[in-house]
């Protein structure tokens, strides 16, 4: 029976040792925190459900759905609630809602009159010439003006990214936009040839998590892969006579154990690999430039009289203009799904840092909640201490993918077609959202066992 090491047990890692097993070949998961899941985890206090990373899936995939039936989650899908459907942005110091349809465009406070015309000349721009890569901004202030950019693209660029519009190639970070303009010369052109065609393939959920959290997509599927080894870091990964042997220091003693296997499927983020004592990244120093701008989490429950705002919507984003404001968005988490939060009670989770603000995250724990809690109070009228804290810093935050990310693709590429059976997977490949990363995690585990 051929041997696999999975290097790393977030969900590109499960994913990919589940794949792996269902083909019938021995896996060995290491992973180097105490628990399995990367960035998902989920904790529960006091009648509050808190995500510490990702807090919703948007759309399932044909993967996740079969996930879901054969790990026995089918019950455990809870989806948004209605409530969800809004968004808002921050204009002048206030949450301003979104149109949820186009006629709303018409009356939305999240645009002026000048920035709306620009929004309708949007057809009559020319398409930028094939091959040329352009930043988010530079896209979309071409093709839908200056006021797209600020309130639009840049804070929902922080929202998803935790990035900025400048860094961020349009080409790899939002390939769908660059094809509509590829296509058909326009976005608003490629919406109106869309309208009424049913897409290839609806997905069943469209917005969701699980009854606990989505730790419990993490835990069905850790128990499934059989135990992974936790508090195991790798340290090297190296050829030997056409085998692959993973050097690792295992427990707080850092024991040496190594594990001599036929292939090796690495979902290490790239910064841990690039890291390594040795292994075949080092043959890619591209790898290693790739930015994960720190992101900090701030969960905080109310009694809900305290909090003024009817959050009636998904959350709220703020543009870096908003100069006043230091955090970039906050999910209403108890809105989207109220049994996150006990009776009476509302949770809010909130980012603060990323490519815009990434010293905000090193601040003390007491100023980042202060800094939280002055926006909140502003924004949405919260008042009094919160019942519910939770913080979670990521140091390594989300993979930019950079104007120029092409080099990183190729790069990931020519290691993998050097080494057999070697395979990359991660948020770096081909979309960061947790959908992305699983499909990448298949997808790698399947050209591995291609060649096993
Ligand atoms: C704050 C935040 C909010 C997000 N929100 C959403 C959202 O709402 N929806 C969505 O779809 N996506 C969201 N994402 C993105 C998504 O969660 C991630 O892109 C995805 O979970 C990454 O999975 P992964 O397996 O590629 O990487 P990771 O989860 O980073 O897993 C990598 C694993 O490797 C381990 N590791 C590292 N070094 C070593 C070593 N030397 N030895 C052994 N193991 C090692 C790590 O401990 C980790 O467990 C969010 C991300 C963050 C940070």
């Amino acid at each position: 029976m051929a041997r696999v090491a999975v290097l790393g047990a977030g969900i590109a890692g499960l994913v990919g040792a589940y794949t792996l097993e269902q083909a019938g070949v021995e896996v060995q998961v290491l992973e180097a925190r105490h628990h399995p899941g990367g960035m998902i985890q989920t904790s529960e206090a006091g009648g509050y459900v808190v995500e510490h990373g990702p807090n919703t899936i948007r759309a399932s995939t044909p993967l996740l759905e079969r996930l879901i039936d054969a790990l026995g989650l089918t019950a455990e899908v809870v989806e948004a609630s209605d409530a969800a459907r809004n968004r808002y942005v921050v204009r002048e110091g206030n949450p301003v809602a979104l149109p949820t349809s186009p006629p709303g465009l018409l009356t939305t406070r999240a645009f002026s009159i000048p920035g709306k015309l620009r929004l309708l000349l949007e057809p009559f721009v020319d398409p930028a010439p094939a091959g040329v890569e352009e930043s988010v901004a530079t896209f979309v202030r071409r093709r839908l003006g200056g006021e797209a950019l600020a309130y639009g693209a840049d804070p929902f660029v922080a929202g998803i990214f935790s990035g900025v519009p400048a860094n961020l190639s349009v080409q790899h970070a939002f390939p769908a936009l660059y094809e509509m303009e590829q296509t058909h010369g326009s976005l608003l052109r490629a919406q109106w040839a869309r309208r009424g065609q049913a897409p290839a393939d609806t997905p069943r959920y469209k917005v969701f998590n699980f009854r606990k959290g989505l730790q419990q997509l993490v835990d069905a599927l850790a128990t499934a892969v059989g135990p992974v080894a936790t508090d195991e870091e790798v340290k090297r990964i190296i050829p030997a006579n056409g085998q692959w042997t993973v050097h690792t220091a295992q427990g707080w003693e850092q024991t040496p154990q190594t594990y001599t296997v036929d292939g090796v499927l690495s979902t290490l983020p790239l910064p841990r690999l690039s890291a390594l004592e040795a292994s075949p990244a080092s043959e890619a120093p591209v790898l290693a430039h790739v930015p994960h701008p720190p992101v900090t989490v701030v969960a905080l429950g109310y009694p809900r009289r305290n909090v003024a705002h009817p959050l009636d919507g998904f959350g709220m984003l703020v543009p870096k203009v908003e100069s006043d404001l230091r955090i970039l968005g906050t999910i209403f988490t108890s809105t989207i799904f109220p049994d996150r939060a006990p009776d009476d009670h509302v949770l809010l989770t909130t980012l603060v840092g990323g490519a815009r603000r990434p010293a905000l995250t090193h601040e003390s724990f007491h100023a980042v909640r202060e800094l939280v809690e002055r926006d909140l109070q502003h924004l949405l009228g919260v008042r009094g201490a919160p019942v519910l804290m939770h913080y979670t810093e990521w140091t390594t935050g989300i993979p930019q993918y950079t104007v120029g990310y092409g080099a990183v693709k190729d790069a990931l590429q020519r290691l993998e077609d050097a080494h057999a059976r070697f395979a990359l997977a991660g948020n770096y490949r081909d979309g960061i959202s947790v959908p992305d990363a699983m499909a990448s995690g298949e997808t790698a585990a399947q050209r591995l066992l291609q060649d096993l």
